[in-house]
């Protein structure tokens, strides 16, 4: 895998110049098949308010028409906080001596999710440092102890790159996603910013995913640091990323993520690249028209205001009451963590904020249970199939949530609502009937029911 910096810098300068064209992409863009490099240069450089304005609506258009109205809710697990690495911005860096490190045993992590099954999740993103100590054996006993000891349905992981060998022993593990941030692409940055330990290695990283999908793992999540560099190489970088993934092995992205610096202990003093609301929407909306089978994910560093925005301008998954702390779910709080987080709300008022917004929260993990990954997912949603699989699914997982949930105490008056209005909207007759007699089922003490 290489990037083309210099081809990238250009782009960025042609932006403008390709403006005047950029009422013509965006009606190509509403066709949902993708954009070039050149055309997602030219809508990252509008300025226009009406044209960003179009930018966003039919970023919300075509995530609609791709996954429906449905918007995906999962949480990070933080395993461990020890890492070899020197990474300037991280909380977790080697030479941060600040920070008390740890790292759960497979028990202390089946706790930590234990407590997110009771929240309602059903997939969970497990996350660590870099650390031969704590390295592929320990990841799979935690893999393998969530499996046997929790409900949690899939385990994703975002963690260090690895050699083919290792990864074919993480697939066999039976993780879904994984998942692994360039952070830069911009190489003479990611090289200031990476001083110290294996990830100093700027092409290792580069061609993880190659490795990884040539390993096993289907669905594979991208991603960039946005503030490290400027903020336009770096989603045009994500993007080429995606495209030769699709060049190589047929599968866009499984995900991409959006990452934003944020402040942490002992990191650098400040972003050295600002980045803007209005960046970070931009972003969004050029994924989402750029990639559009990919899952555009949006973190608990944004605010929730700006995260209800998002959903509405391409992004389908949205991490919640997220913990960047190993142990912090369980007990630790927040005095570990990684960088700190701006949206503290809880599941339920995530998932409860969405529902208002007239979306429909999903905690859905069928397709990576039932092989819907790689090719074929690219394929499917792409021909504009997903989106009924991910209605009903989301209905369904959404009343698990209601009847879970209440001996709870939670108010569950807008989930109810939204169950009964997205009921409404299959047109479907066949999923429908179907989709009636599993809420039936749902409602006898049946549970994990899908399409
Ligand atoms: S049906 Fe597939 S794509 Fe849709 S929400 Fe479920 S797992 Fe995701």
């Amino acid at each position: 895998m290489q990037i083309d910096g210099e081809k990238i810098e250009g782009l960025i300068k042609d932006g403008g110049a390709a403006l005047s064209q950029s009422p013509a992409i965006l009606e190509k863009a509403a066709e949902a098949r993708g954009l070039s490099l050149e055309d997602a240069a030219a809508l990252l450089s509008i300025e226009d308010p009406a044209l960003v304005q179009a930018l966003y609506k039919t970023a919300g258009e075509v995530k609609e028409k791709i996954f429906g109205k449905r918007v995906v809710l999962f949480a990070p697990l933080y395993l461990s906080n020890y890492c070899t690495n020197g990474c300037l911005y991280c909380g977790f860096r080697s030479a941060n001596r600040e920070v008390e490190r740890t790292a759960l045993t497979p028990q202390d992590a089946v706790r930590e999710a234990r407590v997110l099954e009771k929240m309602g999740f059903k997939r969970v993103l497990l996350v660590t440092g870099e650390d031969p100590r704590w390295g592929l054996d320990y990841v799979i006993s935690c893999v393998k102890a969530i499996y046997g000891d929790t409900g949690m349905r899939i385990v994703h992981v975002n963690g260090p790159p690895m050699d083919v060998p290792e990864f074919r022993e993480l697939k066999a593990s039976g993780v879904g996603v994984y998942q692994s941030f360039q952070e830069t692409y911009h190489r003479p940055t990611y090289e200031k910013m990476h001083p110290a330990g294996r990830k100093r290695d700027y092409q290792y990283r580069l061609d993880v995913m190659d490795r990884a999908v040539t390993a096993g793992f289907d669905d594979v999540g991208i991603g960039a640091l946005l503030g490290l560099y400027d903020y336009r190489f770096d989603c045009l970088s994500t993007i080429a990323h995606s495209q030769h993934l699709f060049r190589e092995f047929g599968a866009h992205a499984h995900t991409i993520s959006i990452p934003r610096l944020r402040p942490a202990p002992t990191g650098l003093d400040g972003a050295p690249r600002t980045v803007t609301d209005e960046e970070i929407k931009k972003a969004v909306a050029v994924y989402r028209l750029s990639v559009p089978s990919a899952g555009v994910v949006v973190s608990t560093r944004e605010p929730a205001q700006l995260r209800s925005f998002l959903i509405r301008a391409g992004a389908s998954q949205l991490s919640a009451a997220s913990r960047t702390s190993p142990g912090g779910y369980a007990g630790n709080g927040d005095a570990l963590e990684q960088f700190s987080t701006n949206d503290k709300r809880t599941l339920h008022q995530v998932l409860s904020c969405v529902a208002e917004e007239g979306l429909l929260p999903s905690l859905c993990t069928t397709c990576y249970r039932v092989g819907r990954v790689g090719h074929d997912f690219t394929e499917k949603t792409m021909a504009g199939e997903m989106s009924k699989f991910c209605q009903a699914n989301a209905i369904l997982t959404l009343k698990e949530y209601s009847l879970d949930q209440r001996g709870n105490g939670a108010a569950l008056e807008t989930v109810d609502k939204t169950i009964a209005a997205s009921i409404d909207e299959v047109n479907d007759p066949a999923i429908k009937k179907a989709l009636l007699e599993k809420l039936e089922e749902l409602e006898k003490g049946k549970r994990d029911l899908f399409f």
